[in-house]
């Protein structure tokens, strides 16, 4: 019998499988696709010449999580990459805003572009992570409350630190533009930043998250794993079988087998029933875990009612091309960035995304475009571009602000109709751009949940990131961390704390707490060992 199932073989699950196999424990890994790795991967199916992403491509949260770099997947063939540039925001006067690998290159660039005030503020701004690096980026990892990373920063910063801290942890990233700068580039570079997630200018928050992924990118670029991000799965695939572990695709887990309170193992859409001695550790949805793959009856109905709440965050459309040349941008700087974010000024952003969250599909999409040959020369023949085009829609159409009447149905015509639109926004920016598709695929919504279950509604992060459904209110109130009121049973998704991205940390949190209620030391030297005594010890009992 198995130690530990895993259900969902995504970035998480896959991270969960590898701590709990490094501690000693027999694990299977159960995955509805038919390939490993749920939101990272990738795929010649646009062009044969062309690997293009199908989900994720950028990994900061990677290159900077305790969680992936313990693994030392760079032993099992991952290789990174990064663009010269890591990000771009044309300005509709031609200007670019950049952001570089390196704080001083930031600094000059700043200065060049938007004058001393804003590089000065650019490096009050990047101090400040400098001072917390690196116990911010652990205690952001770590299950909430984090009680140990909490002291260490607490240490660092004493009362005022902690209170500017606060601060800014509730600020709009408007607001924190008009603070800091004069001119209006660093700021949008932030509140790009901030729409990666579903968080408008405006809300609290926005600020501190838009902070984070520049910061994140000044220090660890926003790396690719080089030839698609398969790759990046594919070593932790092989990471975990070189240790034992196995992974079943094609097999849908549809119930978790409950037995007074406690997980016994899992029935799969086959009819299988396979049993888990100590553990079983979901990366699906809270809403699918919850009342679905356990019945309601298991749970306390304060769940239940928290379930019903669960916020989504916006839906996305995905455009993948293949492009028989560069992308012609008329802010030259653009064409050396891996991302470049489509949306001219400050007053664009609001606009967009107050029309997203009140389901008016928006006219002109914010868009966020990613330059994958120029960010690793292995994705596409040399001269052309893989590349691709997301942005955010609403969950639910209740008007098309746009003149193609898109209805929310999703259906082939509205998925055309949102990609025009799309290319449209890039030819704004980069007139001829079209001239240059040589293929393209449309990944609507009900197609992107259709790929990877836990994309319900196109949602790429697991839920909304809004202050109110973070911390110990992710995915509901009272929680915060991977145990469940099931005993032996893990929220290991994205619906868990700390929230969407490619970290792994929801997995590996979810690993460690089902090693801890097993009496499993998780330090990465007596870990292996004592899991091995324990792993005996609890044969002899079964036998
Ligand atoms: C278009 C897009 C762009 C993104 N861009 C980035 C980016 O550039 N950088 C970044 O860091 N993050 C990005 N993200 C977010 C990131 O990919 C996700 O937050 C991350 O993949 C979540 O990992 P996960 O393991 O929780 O879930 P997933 O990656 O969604 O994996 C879940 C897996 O579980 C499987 N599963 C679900 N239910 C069952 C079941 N009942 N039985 C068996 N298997 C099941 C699914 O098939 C899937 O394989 C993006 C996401 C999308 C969709």
């Amino acid at each position: 019998m198995t130690d530990a199932i895993v259900i969902g073989a995504g970035p998480n699950g896959l991270v969960a499988a590898n701590v709990l196999a490094d501690a000693g424990w027999r694990v299977e890994v159960l995955e509805a696709q038919d390939q490993p790795g749920g939101a990272v991967r990738s795929d010649r199916g646009v062009h044969p010449d062309y690997v293009n992403d199908l989900f994720s491509s950028f990994y900061p949260l990677a290159a900077a999580s305790p969680a992936i770099t313990a693994l030392g997947l760079e032993d099992h063939g991952l290789t990174w990459s990064h663009a010269p540039i890591v990000l771009a925001h044309p300005l509709p006067d031609g200007r670019c805003a950049l952001l570089h690998r390196g704080l001083e290159t930031n600094i000059d660039a700043f200065e060049r572009s938007f004058g001393r005030p804003d590089a000065l503020a650019w490096r009050r701004l990047s101090r400040l992570w400098q001072e917390l690096d690196p116990c911010l980026v652990r205690a952001m990892f770590a299950p909430f409350p984090p009680v140990r990373t909490g002291l260490a920063l607490a240490a660092r910063l004493r009362a005022a630190g902690l209170l500017r801290l606060a601060r800014l942890a509730a600020l709009p990233v408007r607001r924190m533009a008009e603070e800091e700068f004069d001119r209006d580039g660093p700021g949008l570079l932030l509140a790009g930043c901030a729409l990666h997630a579903d968080l408008l200018p405006e809300s609290p928050g926005s600020a501190v998250f838009g902070w984070l992924m520049a910061m994140l990118g000044q220090q660890y670029g926003w790396p690719v794993p080089v030839g698609g991000a398969s790759a990046l799965s594919g070593a932790l695939v092989r990471r975990l079988e070189s240790r034992g572990g196995t992974i079943r695709c094609g097999t849908r887990v549809s119930e978790v087998v409950v037995r007074s309170g406690r997980a016994l193992g899992v029935r799969t859409a086959d009819g299988d029933s396979v049993r888990a001695r100590r553990a079983v550790l979901a990366d699906v949805p809270a809403p699918h875990l919850y009342g679905g793959l356990v019945a309601g009856e298991h749970l306390p109905a304060g769940l239940l009612d928290g379930v019903r709440r669960f916020q989504w965050d916006f839906a996305t459309v995905k455009v993948d091309w293949a492009l028989d040349g560069p992308i012609p941008w008329s802010a030259d700087e653009a064409r050396r960035a891996g991302t470049v974010h489509l949306g001219a000024t400050m007053a664009d952003l609001s606009d967009y995304a107050l029309q997203v969250t009140t389901g008016r599909l928006p006219a002109r999409p914010f868009g966020l475009l990613g330059q994958m040959t120029t960010a690793d020369p292995s994705r596409s023949p040399a001269g052309t571009e893989s590349a691709w085009m997301y942005t955010h829609v609403p969950q639910h159409v209740v008007d098309d602000l746009g003149p193609d009447g898109i209805t929310g149905r999703w259906d082939e015509k509205e998925g055309e109709a949102i990609a025009h639109r799309m290319e449209e926004q890039v030819e704004r920016f980069a007139p001829g751009f079209g001239d240059h598709v040589a293929a393209r695929r449309v990944l609507t919504p009900p197609v992107l949940e259709r790929l990877d279950g836990n994309l319900v509604g196109g949602a790429i992060n697991g839920g909304t990131t809004a202050a109110h459904q973070q911390a110990v209110l992710r995915p509901v109130p009272g929680t915060g961390r991977p145990e469940t009121p099931i005993e032996r049973l893990y929220l290991a998704s994205a619906c868990a704390h700390p929230g969407g991205g490619v970290h792994g940390a929801c997995g590996a949190n979810a690993a460690r707490a089902a090693l801890r209620a097993q009496g499993v030391v998780t330090g990465r030297l007596l870990g292996p060992a004592l899991a091995a005594a324990q792993r005996a010890l609890a044969g002899a009992g079964d036998a």
